[in-house]
């Protein structure tokens, strides 16, 4: 079994308690963990509280915090390979996902690199000519970053790329479901050169160690992904430090089909935009919102693509489906699936686990017309499609928008004037119109509703990290 370790101010160590993680392709202990309980929780604050304000890095020059940052973009490509092996292992997500995230993964990191030193302050013009008056920018403090199982080390990168450009100092915690690439980058950020203590990276349980970090009065901003029930609990936390939050939640998101778009095009942006990473992804287009006109004809498509999926080892590269990375995540998905069918929705194709070992569920697509199936509503989180028609563009949008969550959204059209009707009334962080899934650092990423507030990526997420500090001199 392999074992790994946590880090914490410089320095590796294993932590008074491990636990086992699973191998979810087979559903066995494959590796140890270090279990991170109050006092490592404790002892990371107080390492990064100090690197925040003593030593080295509150005396690099925004420069030189940019070159570390560099630098450790360097490290992720010449280490892909090692990374995403690790994540495949430790999640179940396929290596040619974690393989292609791992590329994105180094490009946020020298996109944040490149902005370190384009933070900037300001000048302010006031009515007084014997006063110069400015706002300085400095780092916001001290940050929490709790992240869940699914893609850790992109969900870690759009977190700490701009908290580093901006001069913060962190504690990360892994999920407790797939650590292990996160706990390998973290020897990596100490190979890039960063000061003891600027980043710490442990993993441990939600209860014992993520609310003991949220709560934590040397804490000043939480940045978190995960569920919303779990959200509440951070807000909750947050009470306790006065820390300012940024939400990353669930999804429920719209993927609408108008009956002029390319339908061939559409279906494979259908199939990946919910099938792929398992369906385990916050904006998964979960909900098939499509032109009645062309129902028959699209959910034939999707059925064969569907029907075609090459399901295998996640390690892989043939494999297009792996499995789910718990099964806590299939018992979840399994139970959903049949509450659907019992509320009256149709199965097209899948709907239940294959015959093999591990934690895999097949891909699933659920025809819930004239039914107020759960499915439509709560997030599976996994690979299961509910599909439902409409008639008007004003019902298309009325569907879309009849959701708590407001992550992501699709709209297929060929006629764009109708594209832009949709972009100003879906409420969503994120309209794709013609495309799905498509990201890149300097575009921001984030939620409406339930799906959290706050933006991951651009230059607004690097100032998100900061605070400002108004000065006046008397000339
Ligand atoms: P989760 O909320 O159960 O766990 C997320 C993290 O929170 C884990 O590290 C966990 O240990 C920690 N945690 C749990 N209880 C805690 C507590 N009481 N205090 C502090 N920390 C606690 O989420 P999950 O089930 O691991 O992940 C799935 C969810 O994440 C889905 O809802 C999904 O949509 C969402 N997600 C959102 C995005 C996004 O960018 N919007 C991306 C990926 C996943």
């Amino acid at each position: 079994m392999q074992r790994f370790q946590y880090y914490i101010d410089g320095t590796f160590s294993d932590g008074e308690a491990r636990f086992e993680s699973l191998d979810p392709a087979t559903g066995t202990p494959w590796a140890e963990m270090p279990e991170a309980r109050a006092a490592d929780v404790e002892r990371a604050v107080a390492a990064a509280y100090r690197a925040l304000h003593e030593g080295e890095w509150p005396r690099l020059t925004a420069t030189q915090r940019g070159k570390l940052l560099s630098r450790l973009a360097d490290l992720i490509a010449q280490n892909a390979q090692r990374l995403a092996e690790l994540e495949t292992r430790d999640t179940g997500k396929i290596i040619r996902e974690t393989a292609a995230q791992i590329a994105y993964v180094a490009d946020y990191f020298r996109y944040y690199a490149g902005l370190a030193d384009k933070i900037e302050g300001a000048h302010l013009p006031i009515d007084k000519p014997d006063m110069e008056v400015w706002l300085r920018r400095e780092p916001i403090g001290v940050v929490a970053m709790i992240v869940p199982w699914n893609s850790q080390l992109f969900l870690s990168a759009v977190k700490l790329g701009p908290a580093l450009a901006a001069g913060c100092t962190m504690v990360l915690k892994a999920s407790e479901d797939g650590p292990a690439p996160l706990l390998e980058f973290a020897r990596l950020v100490h190979e890039a050169g960063f000061p003891p203590g600027v980043v710490n990276i442990i993993t441990g349980f939600g209860p014992t160690c993520g609310s003991v970090l949220s709560s934590h009065p040397k804490v000043a901003h939480i940045a978190f992904t995960g569920g919303p029930a779990t959200a509440r609990h951070i807000v909750r936390h947050s009470a306790e430090n006065l820390a300012s939050t940024s939400l990353e939640l669930g999804g429920k998101s719209p993927f609408i089909v108008f009956a002029d778009a390319d339908l061939d095009s559409a279906a494979n942006a259908q199939v990946a935009g919910i099938f792929a990473a398992c369906g385990q992804s916050c904006v998964a287009g979960s909900r098939l919102i499509v032109e009645r006109g062309v129902k028959d004809v699209f959910l034939s498509k999707l059925k064969a693509k569907a029907e075609a999926i090459r399901i295998g080892g996640p390690l892989d590269m043939a494999t297009e489906v792996g499995p789910l990375a718990t099964l806590r995540q299939r018992e979840h998905i399994d139970a959903l699936v049949g509450r659907a069918l019992q509320s009256g929705a149709r199965l097209v194709c899948g709907g239940s686990a294959p015959r093999r070992e591990g934690y895999y569920y097949l891909p699933t697509i659920l025809d819930c017309d004239g039914t107020d199936s759960p499915s439509l509503v709560e997030e599976f989180f996994g690979p299961v499609l509910s599909v439902v028609s409409f008639e008007t563009e004003e019902e298309a949008i009325r569907i879309a928008n009849d959701t708590e969550f407001g992550l992501a959204s699709g709209v297929f059209t060929r006629d764009l004037a109708r594209g832009h009707r949709l972009i100003r009334r879906i409420r969503a962080g994120v309209v794709w119109v013609n495309t799905y899934r498509a990201v890149s650092p300097i575009a921001p990423f984030g939620g409406f509703g339930m799906s959290g507030h706050g933006r991951e990526g651009g230059l607004a997420a690097a100032l998100d990290y900061t605070r400002t500090k108004t000065v006046w001199v008397r000339t």
